[in-house]
């Protein structure tokens, strides 16, 4: 199957995207695109101040050129994050309010509104964002988008994750990065020559991003295998069968070839098409995606700066494909289920562990309203280690046929040239290690921890990770 029949049949199964072009040059032809899919609407093109200059001035005066009421906002903060301040300032640009949206901006001491406030009705008045960036202006202008009960064009300028068709935008809300649900763009135009042109670490780290789907692919089939959450019948196949051929130029990546990140880019497009099908990020990304959501939750920094997604990913792929490996090398054949079950904790021992676990964290409570979730009964406990002991042989088969071992992803990381040692990012092993307690109770997925807790093999899929000869050993 070619690109464009992958294509096609991922946006004949998207739910709110329906309109993906992508090529050389394909910039041109965003004002047409534009009018085709918002006839007679005011648009307002976000950029910063280096998309601006790669791409957002030439889609202005193109838009202007073809008649459109458009007006410019260039978001002058050299350091922004997806923070809820931001989809403040975005929503106030839909409204046509651009002085308070620069007030908000550049507010120094911001006090956060209400986010179940910011719905409005909807109005003709209101202007369509168009986004011109990488993956923050776009998730900034989905959540306002969707605020206002409206849709809007997003035209990417580097492969650096998989969130432009994404349902749902990552916010950090009161601390805490969430995946607020959202409608992906209605049109997506991605000019693979601006793409390819992205600096070098934004297209590593798209790869990275994309990497991870294959060990939170694996854990997805685990999921499945013990009777959680079953694949997704279209979800699954739209991008899982293709990935591996995705990855497989990292070479071509690493030198900015346009037909590899034309490649790359189609499979973080798919990624997203997949969680609209799937209406969650589940497609996207499991326990591999937790280590970089603590490191935004603590603000962690290496040298001064907040690491990417992506670079942050990385680390927790490369990590989750090394517990997958030691996964693989247990056997449940013999398990003792009802020991298991009857060492089970009960749901206020398992909130009282999450409350100790996050005392000192910004999100004091996540953990405990995420085990109040997720906690499963001492039944569900014996179904789901039965499925496990039972069909042992075929669950690692079908793990084995999915995820890489360790020192295969990271000879991809390093060709890629993304991060291939949690140093990379400033992590020590020491500090990696201590995030294992808290990445089991992240977030309601079910995950390959969640199952060791169960199982009472938790502590073999941690310790020799860090022992002689684990992948991130600790020489002390
Ligand atoms: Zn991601």
């Amino acid at each position: 199957m070619n690109s464009k029949e992958r294509i096609a049949k991922a946006l004949a199964i998207s739910t709110d995207t329906k309109v993906f072009e992508m090529g050389h040059d394909m910039s041109s032809c965003a004002a047409e695109t534009f009018t085709k899919c918002f006839p007679g609407k005011k648009a307002v093109i976000v950029a910063d101040t280096n998309t601006w200059k790669v791409l957002g001035d030439k889609v202005y005066a193109a838009f202007v050129e073809a008649g459109i009421p458009t007006v410019s906002y260039i978001i002058g903060k050299e350091e922004f994050h997806a923070h809820w301040q931001y989809v403040e300032m975005t929503d106030l640009l839909i409204e046509g309010r651009y002085d308070e949206a620069r007030a908000v901006e550049n507010a120094s001491d911001h006090i956060e509104s209400d986010r179940d406030k910011a719905f409005k009705e909807p109005s003709e008045d209101y202007n369509i964002l168009v986004a011109v960036g990488s993956g923050t202006i776009n998730d900034l202008c989905k959540l306002s988008s969707y605020h206002y009960g409206q849709q809007y064009l997003t035209l990417p300028t580097a492969a650096s994750v998989d969130g432009y068709s994404a349902f749902g935008a990552s916010i950090t809300y009161h601390g805490s990065k969430q995946t607020f649900s959202c409608p992906a763009p209605l049109a997506i135009v991605a000019d693979v020559d601006v793409i390819a042109g992205a600096p070098k670490e934004m297209t590593a780290a798209g790869y990275a991003d994309l990497a991870a789907k294959i060990p939170a692919g694996a854990e997805w089939i685990l999921a499945d295998a013990i009777g959680v959450e079953p694949l997704h019948p279209q979800a699954w196949p739209i991008l899982q069968d293709y990935l591996d051929g995705f990855l497989s130029d990292p070479q071509g990546v690493a030198e900015g070839d346009p037909d590899a990140v034309a490649d790359l880019f189609e499979g973080l497009i798919l990624s997203g098409f997949a969680m609209q099908a799937a209406r969650s990020s589940r497609p996207a990304s499991c326990s591999d995606h937790l280590f970089s959501h603590i490191l935004d939750m603590t603000d962690h920094r290496f040298n001064g700066q907040t690491q990417s997604h992506g670079f942050q990913v990385a680390v927790g792929t490369l990590t989750m494909c090394a517990v997958l490996d030691l996964f693989l090398k247990l056997d449940f054949s013999d398990l003792d289920v009802e020991a298991c079950v009857e060492a089970w904790p009960t749901l206020e021992q398992e909130q009282e562990r999450a409350l100790q676990i996050f005392r000192d964290l910004p999100a004091p409570r996540l953990g405990y309203e995420v085990i109040s979730q997720k906690y499963s009964t001492p039944d569900e406990v014996r179904a789901q280690l039965a499925a496990l002991k039972k069909d042992w042989q075929s669950i690692k088969e079908r793990i084995a046929a999915k995820s890489y071992p360790f020192g295969k992803m990271q000879a991809l990381f390093k060709t890629v040239e993304a991060p291939y040692d949690p140093a990379h990012i400033g992590v020590s092993r020491t500090q990696l290690k201590d995030l294992f307690p808290i990445i089991q109770l992240m977030r309601t997925r079910y995950n390959v921890f969640d199952l060791a807790k169960r199982g009472g093999f938790y502590e073999s899929l941690v310790e020799p990770l860090f022992a002689e000869g684990g992948a991130w050993e600790i020489n002390s």
